[in-house]
């Protein structure tokens, strides 16, 4: 190879060099630099070539050489760099065929799920959902309710007050009860009227294993002509067969509310046991009793029908009201209701 020759094909890698270089997509750096600077690479191997030229014209060959080898690696490093930086991927660990990560399931707090299972069970009844405010008015959460101001009745729910009035001048309030929820429904509609509404209350109670400040409740009412007790105890009862099975039996004991007149305590026969007792003894649940307490019931005071301006003479109806924590410590086998609030995966994760 003579020099004409030399400086030929010297010209002809540049030129293919920058032909690769210049590729969109780029090429793989790495790959360029080994095809060409590598120890076999095409300049490499030119540049060796170069002990079969006079030595007198060696030089400026060698000079020529070098200038095009630094050029090179200078337009590989730019290459590397903007490859790096935000350029295409031209070397990656992605592996397509590994499985992907799991994608962790949510599930509703049991809470929550009880409370939709209540609400369908109200639904199938024919009830519709109905709702009302947190902070509410001494007027809806007890006057309108029968409990008239020093009732000794109020004393029997701890209320927390909210530094605020209301247009009465006094103290707006936590809700105590879901009750108030009849009220505002009774003023929005004439009767017949058939209502439920499941939601937070708040009462001033010491924390342990069955009571909390906040808890959840679920509120009936039925208004129409010539509603009676029996009404009220079919409904209680399927309501409960819905939600518990149809072993279930339930029972009412004579109770006092202010907004029901007569009241009573609802029981359901205990469904962990038999009668109060199983295998190992004593039914823990009942206290060997076979029977709960779930809910609070009763007709309609008459009293609470003028506050809504619905004439006891003409309508008459049925209310219940029930713990929905209750109901799902006995649904998910729960026996604190404090793992209800403490977002436990293990107890969420029951509910799926
Ligand atoms: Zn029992």
């Amino acid at each position: 190879m003579n020099a004409t020759e030399w400086k030929e094909k010297l010209s002809a890698i540049r030129g293919s060099f920058s032909v690769s270089i210049e590729k969109k997509p780029a090429e793989n750096p790495e790959a360029l630099e080994l095809h060409y600077l590598g120890r076999k690479g095409e300049l490499a191997l030119l540049l060796r070539d170069l002990k079969d030229i006079p030595l007198e014209e060696r030089k400026p060959l060698g000079a020529l050489g070098n200038a095009a080898k630094q050029e090179m690696e200078a337009k590989l490093a730019e290459l590397k760099g903007s490859a790096g930086a935000a350029g295409p991927v031209v070397k990656s660990d992605l592996d397509l065929t590994l499985p992907g990560w799991p994608y962790p399931k949510g599930s509703l707090h049991p809470l929550t799920h009880t409370m939709n299972r209540l609400a369908e069970g109200f639904l199938k009844l024919g009830f519709t959902m109905s709702d009302g405010p947190l902070i509410e008015d001494d007027y809806h959460n007890f006057e309108a309710l029968n409990f008239p101001p020093f009732h000794p009745a109020r004393d029997m729910q701890d209320t927390f007050y909210v530094d605020a009035k209301d247009q009465a001048g006094k103290f707006m309030l936590l809700r105590t009860h879901t009750s108030p929820v009849q009220i505002r429904a009774m003023e929005k509609q004439e009767p017949p009227i058939r209502v439920f509404h499941t939601g937070r209350v708040f009462r001033s109670e010491a924390v342990d294993a069955s009571h909390s400040f906040a808890f959840h409740q679920i509120e009936g009412l039925y208004v129409d002509k010539g509603v009676s007790m029996a009404d009220l105890k079919w409904t209680v009862d399927a309501f409960m067969k819905d939600l518990f099975g149809s072993g279930v039996k339930t029972r009412f004991n004579p109770s006092y509310f202010p907004f029901v007149e007569p009241g009573a305590e609802v029981d359901m026969s205990c469904v962990f046991c038999k009668g109060g007792h199983n295998s190992a003894g004593r039914c823990p649940v009942c206290k060997g009793t076979g029977w709960l307490e779930v809910m609070g019931a009763g007709l309609v005071h008459p009293n609470v029908l003028k506050s809504a301006k619905y004439d006891p003479e003409k309508w008459s109806g049925f209310a219940f009201g029930a713990g929905i924590e209750r109901f799902a410590m006995l649904l998910y086998g729960i026996s604190d209701m404090r793992m209800l609030y403490e977002n436990d995966l293990r107890v969420l994760k029951q509910v799926q």
